[in-house]
C-alpha cells in the first residue's frame, strides 16, 4: 500500500493548486484524477483563455446556503495573490470588462503551471486512476484506487461538480460527502442558458444571434446589467447566465429593456416630437432592428403604428413592460451546457477556515464541490483557488 501525507482525488483547478501548496510544506502529496488530460475545464475555460480570477471578487459574489461561508478563504488567498503566481511563471493577463482577468497564453498555460507547481514541491500526479472505496482507518484513510491502495493522512476531495459529464464530472463529491453523514444542498445546472417552448421557443429562435444590453433579474437575487443573447433554444448571454444562477423552475425572470432608461418619458417625449415616427422605428433607435420588429409584435401593435396614435394607457402599458418583460422559462440546457454547479457539500459541517470536514478530522473538500458557487466572470477559479489554498495550509 502506498503511503502519503495528503491524497488529492480530482485533479482540476482546486486539486492541483491545492497538492502543489501542501508539497510546499513539505507533505508527500499524491494527486489522483480519473481523466486522460488533467484539469480540463481549465482548458475550455474562458474560450480557451482561462478567465482566472475577478478583481471584484468579495463573498456577495458567490451563492450559498452560508453567504459568511467563503469570507475567511477569500479573504486569505486573494486574486492578487494568483496574479503574482501567474507572474512568477511569466504569464501576463488582461482585464476585459467588471474586473475579470483573462490569461494572455492559452489556457494551457495555467495548467502547465499548476503541473510545474505540484511537479517542482516533489507533488505527484496520477492521471486514469479512480478511486473506489474509502476506508476511515485509526491514523487517516485507506483509499482503494484502480492502481492500487493508498494510505493517507489527509484526504481531500477536489472532483468539482456535475457540469458537463462529457469531459469528466461525476457525483463522486458529492456520494463521498454523504458517506461521511454530510448534507449536500441540491445541486442544480448554474451559469446556463435558459429554454423556452412553443412560441417564445420559435421566436427566440428566429432572432438567434441577436444581443441586447438589458438588466436582467430573477425572482431572488441581484439584477444584472449586461448583454442577452437570443439562441435557437431560448436566451443566454451573460445577464442570462448570472440570474440562471438565482432561478427555480417555474419562476419568472424580468428584462428591464432600457437599463437606465425612464421609459416613460422616453416614450411620451417622442410622441410629442415626432407622432409620425413609426413604434418600430422608434425602437430601432435603441435595439438591433430584428428585435425592435419583434417588440413591436410582442407586444401587440403593429410594425405601421404610429407614436401619436398611441393612447396615455398604451404608453403606460408599453413603459411597464420595457422596464420589466417578464418571461417565464420551462428550463435550462442542463448539465450538458452549465458552467458550474449550484448547491453542493453544505458548509454547515465545514470548517469556513480549512475546509476541513467537522464530522471527519482529516477530510476535506474543495472547490466547486462545496456548496459555494461564483458569479460569471473568473470568480469560480478564484473559489478553487482559495479554498484550495485554505486546505493546503493544513491538509
Ligand atoms: C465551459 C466552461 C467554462 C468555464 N469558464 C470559467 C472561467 O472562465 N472562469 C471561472 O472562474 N470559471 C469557469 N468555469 C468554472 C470552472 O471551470 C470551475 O468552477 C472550476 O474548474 C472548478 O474547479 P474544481 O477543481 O473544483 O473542479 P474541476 O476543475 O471540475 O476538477 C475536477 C477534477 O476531478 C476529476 N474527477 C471528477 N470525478 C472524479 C472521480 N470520480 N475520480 C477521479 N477524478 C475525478 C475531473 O476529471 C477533474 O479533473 C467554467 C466551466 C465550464 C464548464
Amino acid at each position: 500500500m502506498q503511503q502519503v501525507d495528503v491524497l488529492i482525488i480530482g485533479g482540476g483547478a482546486a486539486g492541483l493548486f491545492c497538492g502543489a501548496r501542501a508539497a510546499q510544506r513539505g507533505r508527500r502529496v499524491h494527486v489522483i484524477d480519473h481523466s486522460k488530460k488533467p484539469a480540463e475545464k481549465i482548458r475550455i475555460s474562458g474560450g480557451g483563455r482561462c478567465n482566472f480570477t475577478n478583481l471584484e471578487t468579495e463573498p456577495a459574489r458567490f451563492l450559498s446556503e452560508n453567504p459568511h461561508f467563503a469570507k475567511s478563504a477569500l479573504a486569505r488567498y486573494t486574486p492578487w495573490d494568483f496574479c503574482d503566481l501567474m507572474a512568477k511563471h511569466e504569464l501576463t493577463w488582461h482585464e476585459k470588462t467588471l474586473g475579470q482577468l483573462f490569461c494572455d497564453q492559452k489556457s494551457g498555460a495555467v495548467i502547465q503551471m499548476l503541473l510545474d507547481e505540484l511537479e517542482a514541491a516533489g507533488g505527484q500526479l496520477s492521471l486514469e486512476t479512480s478511486a473506489s472505496d474509502i476506508e476511515r482507518v485509526d491514523d487517516g484513510f485507506e483509499v482503494r484506487t484502480s492502481n492500487g491502495s493508498v494510505h493517507c493522512q489527509s484526504l481531500v476531495i477536489a472532483t468539482g461538480g456535475l457540469s458537463i459529464p462529457k469531459i469528466g464530472a461525476t457525483s463522486f463529491a458529492y456520494d463521498v460527502a454523504r458517506q461521511f453523514g454530510h448534507d449536500i444542498i441540491d445541486t442544480r445546472p448554474a451559469l446556463v442558458p435558459m429554454t423556452f417552448t412553443d412560441a417564445y421557443r420559435d421566436a427566440f429562435s428566429s432572432l438567434s444571434g441577436v444581443s441586447v444590453p438589458v438588466e436582467a433579474q430573477a425572482q431572488s437575487g441581484p439584477g444584472f446589467v449586461e448583454n442577452v443573447l437570443f439562441t435557437h433554444r431560448g436566451l443566454s448571454g451573460p445577464s442570462v447566465l448570472q440570474i440562471s444562477s438565482y432561478w427555480h423552475t417555474g419562476e419568472v425572470i424580468a428584462f428591464d429593456l432600457l437599463p437606465g432608461i425612464d421609459p416613460l418619458d422616453w416614450l411620451r417625449s417622442a410622441k410629442a416630437s415626432a407622432p409620425k415616427q413609426t413604434l418600430a422605428q422608434l425602437f430601432a433607435t435603441v435595439f438591433p432592428s430584428r428585435f425592435a420588429d419583434y417588440l413591436v409584435w410582442e407586444l401587440g401593435f403593429e410594425r405601421t403604428t404610429r407614436l401619436g396614435a398611441l393612447s396615455n394607457q398604451q404608453i403606460d402599458t408599453l413603459a411597464q413592460t420595457l422596464n420589466a418583460w417578464e418571461l417565464r422559462p420551462a428550463g435550462t440546457e442542463g448539465w450538458r451546457t452549465a458552467e458550474v454547479t449550484a448547491g453542493g457539500v453544505a458548509t454547515d459541517a465545514l470548517s469556513s477556515r480549512t475546509m476541513e470536514s467537522k464530522l471527519q478530522p482529516g477530510l476535506f473538500f474543495i472547490g466547486e464541490c462545496v456548496d459555494v458557487t461564483g458569479w460569471l466572470g473568473g470568480y469560480n477559479f478564484q473559489w478553487a483557488w482559495a479554498s484550495a489554498a485554505a486546505a493546503a495550509e493544513v491538509a
